[in-house]
């Protein structure tokens, strides 16, 4: 049986340091553009599809296909109006499938409300479900099977966690959010059974009583919740490392687009009592994109028996 040292909550105390998600997404996509370098060959190639104009949706899109570039990975852009039908969404994906010269497909949510979006991720070959949404790939994770393609987002916290060393093992972990892409994988890495791992979790959502109670017991608190501001200090164990999920746009008057954006943890409170804390922007965002490039390095390998 594998004997894990037991988590000492102390070697938390020690002063504030800031997960600063840019630097460990550089060393991620550096290390990515390495090996393809040393594997040589036709690059990976990365499929995006895109339905309709939706800003966030073009952002989003627009910075994967960037770092794509960065590292030397092919990225293919499909964008079809808000009119296409599932059924020719399906078709599409299903081309994208027997294109042997496409390794990964991303299918950028949200999609019309016409369109089921499981049905369209559990369309994309599972070889090739670099987001990880597809059906098999999420029972895989839960079977910890590393064959397991594992959604971007939840993949790039256990990797910050990992680069600041922050110990996993027998710590309380808390994630607020159980949704498909981000609380509930992230909540499945922390309880995997490995030494990256190994924590013991509590999941909330909107429907946990007494929020506060159980964040307040964390020693590892993961925030994917969609609302600004919503894990205030007195919801905070003093050393606690806060990693920070939330997107939110507030408005502001003094900003140039008239919003900022904030995540769900209020960093200014917050900041001074924890250990270690992700920032938004800065955190957690460039990370999704950096395991997306890892995510469709995987791919590539498998298609070539690597
Ligand atoms: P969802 O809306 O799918 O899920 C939000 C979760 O938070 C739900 O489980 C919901 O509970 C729970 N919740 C909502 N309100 C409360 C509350 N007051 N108290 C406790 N739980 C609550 O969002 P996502 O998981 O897709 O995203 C979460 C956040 O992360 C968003 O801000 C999103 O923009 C951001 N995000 C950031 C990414 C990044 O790269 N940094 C990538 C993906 C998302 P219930 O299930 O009961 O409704």
């Amino acid at each position: 049986m594998e004997h894990e040292p037991a988590f000492t909550y102390p070697q938390l105390l020690r002063q504030m340091e800031i997960i600063d998600g840019k630097l460990v997404a550089s060393h991620t996509l550096d290390s990515v553009k390495a090996e393809i370098i040393a594997l040589g060959g036709l690059p990976p190639c990365v499929a995006f599809v895109r339905v309709g104009e939706d800003p966030a949706s073009v952002f989003y899109v627009g910075s994967k296909q960037k770092a794509a570039s960065r590292v030397g990975i092919e990225s293919r852009l499909f964008v079809f109006p808000e009119s296409i039908t599932e059924a020719q969404l399906l078709h599409e994906v299903a081309q994208l499938n027997a294109d042997p010269t496409v390794h990964g497909i991303l299918v950028q949510s949200p999609l019309p409300k016409t369109i089921s979006e499981q049905r369209i991720f559990d369309a994309i070959h599972p070889d090739k479900d670099v987001d990880g949404l597809n059906s098999l790939n999420q029972g895989l994770l839960c079977q910890e099977d590393e064959r397991a393609f594992i959604p971007c987002t939840p993949l790039g916290v256990l990797e910050l966690l990992a680069y600041y060393k922050v110990p996993t093992a027998g710590a309380h972990a808390v994630v607020v959010g159980r949704s498909v892409l981000v609380g509930k994988p992230a909540a499945l890495l922390l309880m995997q059974k490995k030494s990256t791992a190994n924590a013991t979790v509590t999941l909330c959502h909107s429907r946990t009583t007494d929020l506060g109670y159980h964040t307040r017991q964390a020693d590892i608190l993961i925030a994917a919740i969609g609302r600004a501001n919503t894990i205030r200090a007195d919801m905070v164990k003093p050393g606690a490392v806060v990693i920070d999920v939330g997107i939110n746009r507030l408005p502001d008057p003094k900003e140039t687009k008239g919003y900022r954006i904030v995540g769900d943890v209020a960093f200014d409170e917050v900041s001074p009592i924890c250990s270690r804390i992700t920032p938004v922007p800065g955190g957690v965002g460039l990370m999704t994109v950096a395991m997306l490039m890892k995510n469709t390095l995987k791919a590539w390998k498998r298609s070539r028996g690597i």
